[in-house]
């Protein structure tokens, strides 16, 4: 909690299962004012209460934030989604509710697909419930409001352990960020990388470190995080510029 304190995070208003505050961060961009929009990065850590190095290098990466480069960008950061899961005796991949938050989002035809896919593809799993209805747990509805309250131009998510990068949403694939290489992790029913990339045309980086309790080696870490920066930074677009251009050109704006 002292780190939580001295990290700037604040109480969201919104609380996990089991009432424990999720906390999130706001740091606007204080850049030298190139960039008349900047562009506005949420970072996730821990959707996944079991994938300790996902919160931990969150909260590496906050404290780089009011540095150069990633000073031009606009913030919002919550480096633990799935509180109940981190702080659980054991650490849980599920919330109190046992359900996998990121099977949890509302994407097309979630009532038919993700409890098939839950019942034949993973053979109920408990790690992977997906609820009995999309957006059914505290967490979730928070994360969905905040994606629509603060409209990001870019969701990265961090995950472990599969020691890979992968994407959903509108831009050119990145090919690898420090030692984490591109490669798709399919697309699932109710997946946040399905919900944003795919069905809300925004896109999602998703992270996944190679180890979930031991973190990469400090140079990694900030490897990472600088090219994720130069990979933002080069190939993803404010949406309001995109309305603005839409709106001074309506020919453009058909083609959408
Ligand atoms: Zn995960």
């Amino acid at each position: 909690m002292a780190d939580c304190e001295r990290s700037g995070l604040a109480p969201t208003g919104a609380l996990s299962v089991k009432g424990f505050p999720i906390l999130a961060r706001s740091i606007p961009a204080s850049g030298s004012g190139k960039q008349e929009k900047p562009l506005r990065i949420l970072l996730l850590g821990a959707i996944h209460g079991d994938e300790l190095t996902a919160a931990a290098i969150v909260f590496d990466w906050m404290r780089w934030i009011p540095t150069t480069p990633a000073r031009e960008f606009d913030w919002r950061v919550a480096p633990v989604v799935n509180p109940d899961g981190l702080l659980a005796p054991k650490p849980r991949r599920v919330n109190a509710n046992g359900v996998d938050l990121n099977r949890n989002f509302p994407t097309p035809n979630w009532e038919r697909d993700a409890s098939h896919y839950w019942r034949v593809r993973t053979r109920k799993n408990a790690r992977r419930f997906p609820g009995h209805t999309p957006l059914s747990e505290p967490e979730t509805q928070w994360l969905h409001a905040e994606i629509e309250r603060f409209q990001p131009d870019v969701i990265v998510s961090v995950h472990a352990p599969f020691g890979v990068l992968d994407f959903d949403g509108p831009a050119p694939k990145p090919r690898r960020f420090g030692r984490l290489w591109f490669r798709p992790l399919g697309v699932y029913p109710g997946s946040l990388g399905n919900y944003g990339g795919v069905h809300k045309n925004m896109p999602v980086i998703t992270i996944e470190l190679p180890n979930a309790l031991q973190m990469p080696p400090p140079a990694e870490v900030r490897r990472i995080w600088l090219d994720m920066l130069k990979w933002i930074g080069g190939n993803v677009s404010s949406k309001e510029a995109d309305a603005s251009d839409a709106a001074a050109s309506p020919e453009h704006a058909s083609l959408h």
